[in-house]
């Protein structure tokens, strides 16, 4: 937990988020500014700066964040595919340095960079 946080602040309740998961070591809610019609932020519960402070310690996140991933694309109805983006420092477009993923879907995805 980061006092200064603001993903730490959702995930202990302090700020209002739109909930769409939660387990032992994972947090999911809807982004408050959708790119798709399912857009929602999966994050660890541990707080993690970003995909370049990952180690062997905190690891186990990371995958237990795409085990959620997958749990809940199938729930929001993702079944024919969907993009896991993370955005990592700035050169990477992060502007929220709590390690997330973004799952987006809803929708066929044509903007691809890779
Ligand atoms: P990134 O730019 O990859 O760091 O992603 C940060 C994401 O957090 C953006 O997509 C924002 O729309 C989203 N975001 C910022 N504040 C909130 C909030 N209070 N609730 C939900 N999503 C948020
Ligand atoms: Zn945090």
């Amino acid at each position: 937990m980061n006092e200064n946080c603001l993903f730490c602040k959702i995930i202990s309740g302090a700020i209002p988020s739109s909930k769409v998961y939660e387990d032992e070591c994972v947090y999911a809610f809807r982004d408050i500014n959708p790119q798709a019609p399912v857009h929602v932020l999966v994050v660890p519960k541990a707080h993690i700066s970003s995909a370049a402070d990952v180690n062997a310690e905190n690891s186990v996140y990371v995958a237990k964040c795409f085990e959620a991933i997958a749990k809940i694309a199938a729930a929001e109805g993702l079944g024919n595919g969907y993009r896991v983006v993370n955005n990592c420092g700035e050169d990477g477009g992060q502007t929220v340095m709590h390690l997330h993923f973004h799952l987006i879907g809803g929708v066929k995805l044509s903007e691809k960079i890779i």
